[in-house]
């Protein structure tokens, strides 16, 4: 028989130290725009939605409706009422429908809005009293998600990434898929969640390897007939709600006393190693030092520096000035800046056009309220493009970036890709190339981002060579920088006597 699958998507990673996200820079598509699009040669569908789809085609007949996808990426809260009219029109959207056989959602999980802590456990929650209880419920969200208590009540499986860089959402999709098919032939998972007052720092996440990848890899060593999935959710500490924490979800197939004992033990082993996640990160003169030294030696290898206080994916908005600054004053040689987030410098630079000479200024991020500018006469603009470009390869690739009319500025010798369209994660390797740059000969690329470039240009850098720089801004890993006002207190790291004790395993064996 063929089943009826409505599809939902709502996705912001919201950082408190941004700006708000408005309704107009969300990508919205609604009904069939999104069957449409999934069955596109090259969909903007995120991969987990792609994978939903190719893995339902092949379990069996199955009729997809889709409500929305509203897509909005990283930033700040997003525009309150938008986002509580689009739940709203989801709700009243499935409840028209009749006979649906299960709901999918496509969600980040770590949304605010600017005066909503849990926007994503409304939508759950509206979900749920649409279809009723007996209507499958399946999601799947960022490991970088703040699980709210609501989201899981709501839903019937939660399924997080399991990788940072995020290589997997493909596949986390097609999971949610035959999750979503396994409840249809009669299982009914149980599930077990817990907190933990650990919110750690994002560049203690990576799961190639770290404290993240051995809790991940015991809780996937435990998987069994039994143990459906396990999703260690670590959360993103730049939302600051009461929600942030570590958070272990343990679904089971029947039996809910292994599924709570899992999740304890899981937390217990988390909680055992806590003072690994912390950060550890290279000051900017140190970092300035080395590209000096590697700039003026070829023997060298190459660097990367990650710009971690200005990380465009966790809501940065591309255009701090803390290391463009260092390097132009320190005269480092062979130095690329990834991208600089600044519509005025773009245009005029584009203006003049390839092979003039412009007196550049670099407006940077105002959020301490000083408005600092960079001028530097005489910048070459050594070339210009058009700004719409492919990633080539890596978690987003294939997606379509318009970073509007874009241009290559020399400053004496450091050269600085500048947008002006949104902050750009990273430029394409294909785009640096377009611009007259070969990867392969920079000595110091500095990009505005913490953990997906890797699973870029780790064909051109290796672990050793890419330096995350302690550059103060908004999306700073160092906890103790910031002014929070919702985050639960105390938590680890930020309070580093916290205590937690675990609570005896649930004994209910319903
Ligand atoms: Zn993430």
């Amino acid at each position: 028989m063929t089943k009826k699958v409505a599809l939902v998507g709502l996705f912001l990673e919201s950082n408190r130290y941004a700006d708000v996200v408005a309704a107009q820079q969300f990508k919205v598509m609604r009904r069939e725009q999104v069957t449409d699009d999934a069955r596109s040669a090259s969909p903007i569908l995120l991969k987990e939605g792609q994978g939903f789809f190719e893995q339902m085609d092949s379990n069996g007949p199955w009729r997809p409706v889709p409500i929305s996808m509203v897509l909005g990426g990283a930033g700040g809260p997003a525009e309150h009422s938008f986002i509580i009219n689009e739940i709203l029109n989801i709700e009243r959207e499935l409840s028209a429908e009749s006979s649906l056989d299960g709901v999918y959602i496509l969600n980040h999980g770590a949304m605010t809005t600017t005066d909503e802590e849990d926007p994503d456990g409304l939508l759950y929650r509206a979900i749920r009293r649409a279809v009723g209880p007996d209507v499958p419920v399946v999601a799947t969200v960022d490991l970088h998600a703040n699980i709210s208590q609501r989201m899981v009540d709501h839903a019937d499986v939660i399924v997080a990434y399991r990788t940072d860089p995020h290589v997997d959402q493909f596949d986390r999709g097609r999971e949610a898929a035959n999750i979503m098919s396994e409840i249809w032939t009669g299982m009914r998972p149980v599930v077990s969640n817990l907190r933990l007052p650990l919110v750690p720092p994002n560049v203690s996440l990576l799961t190639a390897d770290g404290p993240y990848a051995d809790l991940i890899n015991f809780g996937q060593s435990q998987l069994d007939t039994d143990i459906l999935n396990i999703s260690i959710v670590a959360g993103f500490a730049f939302s600051d709600t009461s929600e942030n924490g570590l958070h272990i979800i343990v679904t089971a197939r029947q039996t809910r006393l292994r599924a709570e004992q899992l999740c304890h033990q899981i937390a217990r082993m988390a909680w055992s190693m806590r003072a690994r996640f912390m950060w550890n990160l290279v000051p900017i003169a140190d970092a300035v030092s080395r590209a000096q030294r590697t700039g003026a030696q070829p023997n060298l290898p190459a660097l990367l520096l990650a710009d971690l206080g200005d990380n465009v994916g966790a809501g940065g908005p591309g255009n701090t000035l803390w290391l463009l600054e260092a390097l132009h004053k320190a005269k480092t040689e062979g130095v690329v800046i990834g991208s600089f987030f600044d519509p005025t410098l773009a245009a005029m630079a584009v203006d003049a056009g390839a092979g003039s000479r412009i007196d550049a200024r670099f407006h940077g991020d105002n959020w301490d309220g000083a408005a600092p500018v960079y001028s530097v006469e005489a910048a070459l603009v050594q070339a210009t493009h058009p700004g719409i470009f492919y990633i080539s390869t890596g978690p987003l690739s294939g997606m379509r970036v318009n970073a509007g009319p874009i241009c290559l500025l020399d400053l004496d010798g450091l050269k600085v890709l500048v947008t002006s369209r949104r902050p750009i994660v990273w430029p394409d390797p294909t785009l640096l190339s377009a611009l007259g740059v070969d990867v392969r000969l920079i000595r110091t690329l500095v990009l505005k981002c913490r953990s997906n470039y890797r699973a870029v240009f780790d064909q051109y850098f290796t672990a050793d060579q890419m330096v995350e720089v302690d550059t103060p801004g908004r999306t700073s890993p160092v906890l103790t920088r910031h002014q929070w006002q919702r985050l639960p207190r105390p938590s680890y790291p930020l309070d580093l006597d916290c205590e937690w004790l675990d609570e005896p395993d649930g004994s209910d064996p319903d």
